[in-house]
């Protein structure tokens, strides 16, 4: 598709756009009396309007019912989250049974390294992707550190090549097949934070998987961002936070996934508490714990339902919707983005340099050579909200649910503006 960077052209994408009416779904920040152009549905997504009626639903039946709230509520909450069960299997493409909300994300990984990464011999390597997001390389060295290994040799961190600003899959391979005898565990972010990158899931885990080594994968920034197929593709597990792409509200609870073949497994030792119980023994308090014939048999505690009545609105958006429509218009949505970019990037002789690769969901990084932290600033103040990562990048991630295309035009804009103020364009 041709496109132009001109309002006219972008209110005609918007016409034509099925997910138009969505953005009424959500609450925008206002700036000046309008919507901010919100770019960090990759941090934190907006706040659905269906969230707080859900929220009110529980208070109310807390107010109301209180201790009977568990099994007297409309939506009782001792079964409370297996209504997210489904909604979040689609969004990761598993089967419902292999998906359970809980916890936190670094929590959960924590956890599921418990039961995925067991050191034995000489093989006891984990393997991630250089500058991984820092939890991610805290959890992994701290879980090296707890089984008495030395992170500086155990770790190993797969590089981008001198200059490059993106992952080879053939790097990524290689690697695997260079450890090959003494790998454990791959476990990686699905899409690089930073630079946006959509890592071959796909390949990595049946290469992983061949070398011997159990495949787990942090989609904090793949959920409701991009296509996963984790049952098909077999991966062992994964885990994600709910507040990005997934609009569940700040710091809210972890999806996780876990294989149907690992399920029922009595070889797999994991940390147990009573909500991991089969839901019609979990009442009798007996002594032996009766594992939940799915991946809820890794929770521990009673859910925090305040927490999971906001997820439960937004994933009932995405049932709405469906993954595959989302796709199409972020695909759109990104590609125009990119095309406003190089054309004001054309317009004022600047140097951005977009240094996601191809293979991306919705988010853009780009590098503003030449340009410092005062264009940052300049647009933050025209209600443009975007997150800027040391030394120059700007992420700009517009979630296809909420964001238009006028939104990228304006964008374009104010950008524009921006670097001519300086006295550079
Ligand atoms: C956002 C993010 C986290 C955050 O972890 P929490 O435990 O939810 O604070 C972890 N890992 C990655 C890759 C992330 O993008």
């Amino acid at each position: 598709m041709e496109f132009q960077n001109t309002e006219a052209f972008a209110r005609s994408l918007d016409r034509e756009d099925p997910l138009a009416p969505f953005r009424e779904e959500f609450l925008f920040p206002q700036e000046g009396g309008k919507d901010v152009i919100y770019f960090t549905g990759n941090s934190l997504g907006l706040q659905p309007r269906g969230a707080r009626a859900a929220v009110d639903e529980v208070m109310q039946d807390w107010e109301a019912l209180a201790v009977e709230g568990h099994f007297k509520a409309d939506r009782p909450w001792w079964t409370y989250h297996e209504a997210l069960r489904a909604p979040m299997a689609a969004i990761v493409g598993a089967m419902p049974e292999e998906v359970t909300v809980m916890n936190t994300l670094t929590v959960n990984l924590h956890l599921l390294m418990v039961s995925f990464y067991r050191p034995r011999g000489k093989r006891v390597k984990i393997l991630c992707e250089e500058k991984a997001f820092p939890s991610d390389q805290y959890m992994l060295k701290s879980q090296l550190r707890f089984h008495g290994l030395d992170p500086a040799e155990a770790l190993v961190e797969v590089r981008k090549r001198p200059g490059e600003h993106h992952w080879r899959t053939p790097d990524v391979l290689e690697a695997i097949a260079q450890h090959k005898d003494e790998l454990a565990l791959v476990l990686m972010g699905g899409v690089n934070y930073y630079n946006g990158q959509v890592f071959d899931m796909e390949s990595i885990t049946r290469a992983a998987q061949d070398a011997g080594a159990a495949v787990g994968w942090d989609l904090a920034h793949a959920a409701g961002n991009v296509p996963l197929k984790l049952h098909e593709w077999g991966v062992d597990f994964a885990a994600w936070c709910t507040y990005k792409y997934l609009n569940s509200g700040p710091g809210n609870a972890s999806g996780v996934f876990i294989h149907q073949r690992h399920l029922g497994r009595e070889d797999l030792p994991r940390f147990e508490g009573w909500w991991g119980t089969r839901r019609e023994t979990r009442f009798l308090m007996e002594p032996e714990f009766d594992a939940a014939p799915c991946a809820d048999a890794w929770q521990l505690s009673n859910p925090p339902i305040l927490s999971l009545a906001p997820l439960l609105a937004s994933l009932k958006l995405f049932e709405q919707v469906g993954m595959e429509a989302l796709q199409a218009k972020s695909r759109k949505l990104t590609a125009y983005l990119e095309f406003i970019l190089k054309e004001v990037d054309r317009e004022v002789d600047s140097t951005f340099e977009i240094i996601t690769p191809p293979a991306r969901g919705c988010q853009l990084s780009v590098f503003l050579h030449g340009e410092g932290r005062p264009l940052f600033d300049y647009l933050m103040a025209q209600g443009v909200i975007a997150d800027w990562r040391e030394p120059n990048v700007i992420r700009l991630a517009p979630a296809p649910f909420y964001c238009s295309f006028v939104d990228m035009y304006r964008f374009g804009q104010i950008l524009k503006t921006g670097i001519q103020a300086k006295g550079k364009g």
